[in-house]
């Protein structure tokens, strides 16, 4: 039997711990966090995040976890409402789109994976870099004073999110993206009208985008995207003056509910869009997934979802492997055929997710053809059902994913 070191409890590498050592894998899971509400991440989960979770067996725990089941939602432009979507809709089936809590779910999860007494999780323990002998990587160092400080395995994997160490202790190549936004995020006390069904609200036009939604722990979640680098100036003017500037683009319901509270905001903070991909997710000896393969940008709340999609397609070649010889040459073409099978939806992805902000963050003509037609197509019957698709293609994942171990 083969051993797998898997670095984050991410969703990404919780995931695969889990699915390892459900069938056997020595897995080792280290997460540099106590705590895992101290790593903020995505909340959003969609039909293709969720699927994975029936097919891993997880569906009635996954129920326990504190989330919004979103009914649907409403996209306004130029101030006028333009389009519902349900999420309701048969097409979905039960996986519509959830606002989950993100410490809920990788506790959830670490509990699951720790049922099986093949899964060790260090929790608090940060991994320092890797173990590199005769030109393979053959483990990982840990930080910390005394105690164990390397583990080593058939198989590194890099699931350690956007500032990854396994991928700059691996050397990886990155390729990054430009990106032309950044979000402010914040909570606000609850709008009555958005909960009783909950709905999330979008706001488009002049160059501005408002994403507004009920979550988990019963707060509006606001999140305003601002061109890059102009953070600085929004600070300088304070919270309750940006409070203002998304007033001016929601309807009159939801700018009342903004102005009123526009002192109350909780935790706001930057995001800072970053968004890149390795060049080769494999060297001898690792393996990245998730974001430390490809960092998303938030643009369709996409990261999430794709790094649960990678673990349960890295399970499915590396189950294999790890459970029979483990031997070099067979554990490194299972991590070839995992980027081979995932690289054309991270691609499709990242490139509609550098198209979007264009579309919605300019204010020039191309910009108000854009609006304008988005306004016709919502507008008619057929088209309108067209776009309804596209967003379903989006939020189902490109490519069809099915846990086969
Ligand atoms: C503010 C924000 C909002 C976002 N919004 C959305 C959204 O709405 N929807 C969506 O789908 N995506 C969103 N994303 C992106 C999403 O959070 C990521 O794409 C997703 O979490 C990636 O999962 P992952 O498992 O690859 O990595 P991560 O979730 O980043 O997990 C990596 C883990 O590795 C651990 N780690 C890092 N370094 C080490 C080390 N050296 N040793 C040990 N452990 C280590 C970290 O503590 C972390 O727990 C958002 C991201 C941010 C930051």
């Amino acid at each position: 039997m083969g051993s797998a070191v898997v670095v984050g409890a991410g969703p990404g590498g919780a995931v695969l711990a889990y699915l390892l050592a459900r069938r056997g894998i020595e897995t080792t899971l280290v997460e540099r966090q106590e705590d895992f509400a101290r790593e903020f991440r995505g909340e959003v989960l969609l039909p293709g995040g969720l699927e994975p979770f029936q097919q891993m067996g997880l569906w009635d725990a996954l129920q326990t976890v504190p989330q919004v089941d979103l009914h649907g939602g409403w996209l306004y432009v130029h101030g006028k409402h333009v389009l519902s979507l349900s999420f309701a809709d048969d097409e979905f089936g039960p996986y519509g789109p959830r606002w989950m809590s993100q410490p809920g779910l990788l506790e959830m999860l670490v509990a699951e994976g720790s049922k099986h007494p093949s899964l060790r999780f260090l929790r608090g323990v940060t991994v320092t870099g890797l173990v590199e002998e005769g030109g393979r990587f053959t483990g990982v160092r840990l930080g910390g004073d005394g105690g164990e400080q390397e583990i080593r395995a058939d198989l590194v994997v890099g699931a350690d999110g956007r500032t990854s160490i396994v991928r700059r202790s691996g050397g990886f190549e990155v390729q990054q993206d430009p990106t032309v936004m950044d979000v402010v995020w914040c909570k606000l006390p609850p709008l009555a009208a958005m909960t009783d069904p909950p709905r999330l609200r979008g706001y488009t036009g002049h160059g501005h985008l408002l994403i507004a939604s009920p979550v988990h722990d019963g707060m509006l979640q606001v999140a305003w995207v601002i061109p890059k680098g102009s953070f600085g100036e929004i600070r300088k003017r304070g919270m309750p003056e940006c409070l203002d500037a998304m007033a001016d683009h929601a309807d009159p319901e939801l700018a009342e509910h903004l102005r009123r509270h526009r002192d109350d905001a909780i935790a706001p903070f930057l995001l800072s869009t970053v968004s890149d991909h390795v060049r080769q997710w494999t060297r001898p000896g690792v393996l990245v997934i998730g974001d430390a393969a490809h960092t998303m940008s938030p643009v369709g709340a996409q990261g999430l979802n794709l790094a649960i999609r990678d673990a349960v397609v890295a399970a499915n070649h590396l189950v294999p492997v790890l459970s029979s010889s483990a031997a070099a040459f067979a554990v490194e073409a299972a991590a070839r055929a995992v980027e081979a099978e995932r690289a054309r939806e991270i691609r499709l992805t990242q490139r509609f997710q550098r198209l979007a902000p264009y579309l919605v963050l300019r204010d020039g003509w191309a910009n108000r053809v854009f609006f304008a037609a988005v306004r016709r197509i919502a507008g008619a019957g057929p088209p309108r059902e067209r776009v309804s698709r596209a967003f379903l293609r989006v939020a189902m994942g490109v490519d069809e994913i099915r846990l086969r171990v």
